[in-house]
């Protein structure tokens, strides 16, 4: 499909937010709700401005101080949900009714300050059996800062990201395998000694509970693509067969599986050192049609000890339109980078994926926010799986490694969050599992692991304890990703080089919806057809068999 008559109505809609139909689309239709709304807009602002400040990254913003700031959120907040509670529903448009009840939802989400991902009780705490789920959670939140961040490492300390990166690097087997019992500490923190009553055991205990009468993220996966959670199930372990009809028989100590798959990541790691990565990342951007500077974002990508403890993505204010001109979004991109290389470059370029996303929005207030998960996930990775294709990086790293490396380095990354996928669905399901025996099972049946059940070695991703169940959203998400980037190929062409078209066309096609548009109908008018896992299959047998 070669058809690029859509694209010249995409970039006039998106240069000329005027235009008739486009500005009322980004407006209330009743004054009333406008006012409401606008409200709503200055208190989402404040709100993420205040988790920018509490994140370290600032200490003023717009000339105002963090107590500033408060002030003006309490008091806008207290207005808003008066209004917000008071509003009549009756008598308004169908899309306004709609998005009195998205601000109403998301204004519970506001949390007023706090960084991202900082946990507000203390590692030790995991310990105390009587502890409340959200305590228990944030607790293990705080095991990663508290340890993740400080691993023991020959005789020094590293974080979390770099050890998982010195696993694909390290080429002495003794010292890889140090680098692997680093995480020891850590494991303990999260799994105890796997004891039925386990931090992580209890946890899941909670989560399944919780679950039940609210859903899961697995289960807001599964109703995004228009299909249930065994039928989920059922695809995890279809893409999981395909890697190990791929892989060959030999079995790998679980400490070498990421240095055995990431001979791409060895090949290029001295072509991108740490200072690289930005300039690197931008410029790829630019090429795809998005300038990140000239869009304001803001970077944060130093590690502190009481950092966040792994990369994300946040608003720092929303976009909207101001006297009929569309004010940008701004977003930020926090991370804690002590190395580069192509492990850490993908991983940044999956970040600004979100950047380029809520940039991209063209919504009223309302819906200026996050789309579900799952899309968010997937999304991030359309622009970040190019990395792993030898002609991106000949274009940006000036040198390449050979095709079946780097598909292997990438595959290998998704399909442990595959497996990781699909361990948390089974523990949802069955939450008095073995945690260990459980991805004991996973990674050796599909990724030809050898069994060590007596490691809680799957407990190194935050998302596990910030938000069980999370991890669907990129294991699940690779077979979104692999369907983006196929139609975007389709529509475009290939893009792993760039084409400044990129940006509008997604943004048209995908992105500008914000949360207004559910995902299963926004992939259904994308694709013309519904999601399936064909195109992730596809991709991961373009990998020889290992003989
Ligand atoms: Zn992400």
């Amino acid at each position: 499909m070669k058809n690029l008559l859509p694209l010249s109505l995409a970039c006039s809609l998106l240069l000329w937010p005027k235009s008739m139909g486009a500005d009322a689309a980004l407006m209330a239709d009743s004054k009333k709700v406008s006012v409401v709304e606008y409200l709503y807009a200055d208190v989402s602002d404040a709100n993420t401005i205040l988790s920018t400040f509490d994140s370290g990254l600032l200490s003023t913003y717009q000339g105002k101080d963090r107590a500033a700031w408060e002030q003006f959120y309490r008091e806008g907040r207290a207005k808003l949900s008066k209004k917000l509670e008071r509003f009549p529903t009756s008598g308004l448009s169908d899309r306004d009714s709609r998005a009195i009840a998205a601000m109403r939802k998301q204004m519970k989400a506001f949390t007023g300050g706090g960084a991202p991902f900082g946990p507000t009780v203390k590692c030790k705490d995991a310990a105390r059996k009587e502890i409340a789920y959200a305590d228990l959670k944030s607790a293990l939140v705080a095991c990663f800062v508290e340890i993740g961040n400080r691993l023991d490492f020959e005789g020094g300390k590293i974080n979390r990201v770099s050890a998982l990166d010195l696993l694909h690097e390290t080429s002495d087997s003794g010292r890889r395998k140090a680098v692997f019992f680093a995480f020891v500490p850590l494991w303990k923190a999260i799994n105890g000694n796997n004891e039925a009553d386990s931090p992580y055991r209890r946890m899941m205990a909670a989560a399944a509970a919780e679950a039940a009468k609210n859903g899961s993220e697995i289960d807001n996966a599964a109703r995004d693509v228009g299909i249930n959670p065994a039928e989920v199930e059922h695809w995890l372990v279809q893409i999981l067969d395909a890697w190990r009809e791929s892989s060959g028989d030999a079995m790998v100590e679980p400490w070498d599986f990421r240095f055995q798959t990431g001979e791409a990541d060895r090949l290029l790691g001295t072509y991108i050192p740490r200072e690289s990565l930005q300039p690197i990342n931008q410029r790829y951007y630019r090429d795809l049609g998005a300038d990140l500077e000239q869009m304001g974002t803001l970077y944060d990508l130093a590690p502190r000890p009481e950092k966040a403890a792994l990369a994300y993505t946040e608003f720092v204010t929303h976009g909207r339109m101001v006297n009929g001109v569309w004010k940008p979004t701004v977003a930020r991109v926090s991370a804690p980078y002590e190395r580069g290389g192509l492990f850490v470059l993908n991983e940044l370029v999956h970040e600004n994926g979100h950047v380029v996303n809520i940039t991209a929005i063209r919504s009223r207030p309302a819906f200026v926010d996050w789309p579900s998960d799952l899309f968010t996930e997937a999304f991030a990775d359309v622009p970040s799986w190019s990395t792993y294709e030898p002609v991106w990086q000949r274009r940006y790293l000036g040198h390449e490694a050979p095709e079946q490396l780097s598909l292997r380095a990438l595959y290998s990354v998704v399909v442990l969050d595959v497996a990781w996928s699909l361990f948390e669905l089974r523990m949802f399901r069955t939450p008095l599992t073995d945690p260990n025996a459980l991805w004991t099972e996973i990674t050796s049946r599909y990724l030809r692991i050898v069994p060590h059940p007596e490691l809680s070695w799957w407990a190194v991703r935050v998302q596990l304890a910030d938000v069980p169940g999370y991890m669907v959203n990129y294991g699940f998400g690779a077979i979104l990703t692999a369907e983006m980037r196929e139609h975007t190929s389709e529509g475009l062409g290939a893009f792993d080089t760039g084409d400044s078209r990129w940006y509008g066309w997604l943004s048209q096609q995908l992105l500008r919806y914000g949360s207004e548009r559910d995902t299963r109908t926004l992939m259904q008018n994308f694709l013309g057809r519904s999601v399936s896992p064909q195109a992730l299959l596809q991709q991961i047998h373009r990998m020889k068999p290992v003989s």
